[in-house]
């Protein structure tokens, strides 16, 4: 087949093949303000605070203490006037804002702003799925959060196409702060996590899993994240989420490298990056074999004894480009590894969207990269004298899109 052909197949099977996006923080609208859509959230969102802060000598209290539009004027002006709008960040609005038909050569953001006020979170949603190409919304949920909580609590339907997942961090890493929470909805916690406890942290677990019809449990990890030591953390790890997971046959999804807070005053953009220990990743899935285990990390530097441990544990799912890598040249990068590595057999990425029409510009630009290095190695195959055929990229792309990670929910571990 020729190499043209090829290029031709690979990005029609990428554009047409409906996304499965295994992780964002995105809410069907009936959840009312907790979905977030439109100009002023995407630009006041956190990469972009963070960039507008250094661009500027703005006091902290001063930027915080602003309205949400005030904020977003000031972005738009830093990041996009009297600066070219070229980081990664910043060429996403724009694609998004140009996906949905808006005339980008005006930049004038009250016109923009004009369109979104014009729209309807319903239809909005349709809108956004369509020009995003996307069939199914992993959700993250917090069972310990008071508002998210009633809304779980009212029984009120979920539209199917978006599934939830426990997030757990502050069960896992917060003792014993958490007990007073967990006390007050009603659990017999105690901040020694006792044998009482540590029963009651697993009704927790069930009771929510079973409320949210939850696919997996997870949580993100620090650098200093250690398995197993002698910490809470551990005990919490192995004596309730590994039991209620493998019960529920569900995987545990562990996100690791984030460096909590490094400047606190930017709040929500405040946290960083760290390398991780692999080590007790391997132990993790090495000592858990009938676990299931999702695991991205955040750090580059581990990318590539990450890809290797995948290889080692087949209990080990590896998905996505984090937060930081969520950038062209490093998609690229780890996909082309990731594929000489492993293959076909895991997620090239998902959106980590906040901002519904994130899903715009995230899978339009995730999307090419995918296809540009899919590319290159069908080609590399095609070049050996194997027949590439149009079945095997379609099967492929399908496979990279959210086939893997639905094989991978529905397996149980032996
Ligand atoms: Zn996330």
């Amino acid at each position: 087949m020729s190499f043209d052909q090829i290029a031709q197949w690979v990005d029609q099977a990428i554009e047409q093949t409906p996304v499965l996006d295994l992780h964002t923080h995105l809410y069907p609208p009936s959840f009312g303000g907790f979905n977030l859509w439109g100009v002023d959230e995407l630009l006041t969102y956190h990469y972009l605070i963070a960039e507008t802060i250094r661009a500027t000598d703005i006091p902290y209290d001063k930027y915080w203490s602003m309205t949400q539009q005030q904020q977003a004027d000031l972005i738009w002006k830093t990041l996009f006037i009297d600066r070219a709008p070229i980081s990664e960040a910043c060429r996403g609005v724009l694609t998004t804002l140009g996906k949905l038909g808006l005339d980008l050569s005006s930049r004038d953001l009250n016109s923009y702003r004009a369109f979104f006020k014009s729209q309807k979170p319903e239809a909005y949603l349709e809108t956004v799925l369509k020009l995003a190409n996307v069939r199914q919304i992993v959700m993250t949920n917090d069972a310990l959060d008071p508002k998210e909580r009633e809304i779980w609590l009212s029984g009120k339907p979920i539209d199917a196409r978006f599934k939830a997942v426990l997030r757990i961090d502050p069960v896992l890493v917060g003792w014993p702060k958490v007990s007073e929470t967990l006390s007050s909805f009603g659990y017999k916690t105690s901040g020694d996590l006792g044998s009482t406890t540590m029963s009651e942290v697993r009704r927790f677990l069930n009771e929510w899993i079973e409320r949210m019809k939850a696919i997996y449990v997870a949580c993100s990890l620090t650098p200093d994240w250690r398995y197993p030591d002698d910490s809470q953390t551990t005990r919490v790890i192995n004596e309730a989420i590994l039991p209620i997971c493998r019960e529920r046959n569900i995987p545990f999804a562990v996100m690791i490298g984030v460096q909590r807070q490094v400047n606190p005053q930017l709040r929500l953009a405040g946290d960083s990056v760290g390398k991780s220990d692999i080590k007790s990743l391997d132990r993790l899935c090495a000592t858990n074999q009938k676990n299931k285990f999702m695991v991205t990390m955040l750090a580059r530097e581990n990318q590539h004894e990450l890809a290797v441990t995948a290889r080692k544990h087949r209990n080990l799912f590896l998905f996505g480009c984090w937060w930081f890598l969520n950038n062209p040249s490093l998609i690229e990068e780890m996909t082309k590894m990731r594929m000489e590595l492993l293959g076909t057999s895991f997620t090239p990425q998902h959106s980590d969207a906040r901002v519904l029409d994130q899903l715009i510009y995230k899978w339009d630009h995730s999307r090419k990269v995918i296809a540009k290095v899919m590319k290159e190695k069908f080609a590399d195959l095609e070049k050996t004298g194997w027949k590439v055929t149009r079945e095997e990229i379609d099967r492929t792309a399908k496979e990279y899109l959210g086939g893997n990670f639905e094989r991978f929910l529905s397996l149980t571990p032996s």
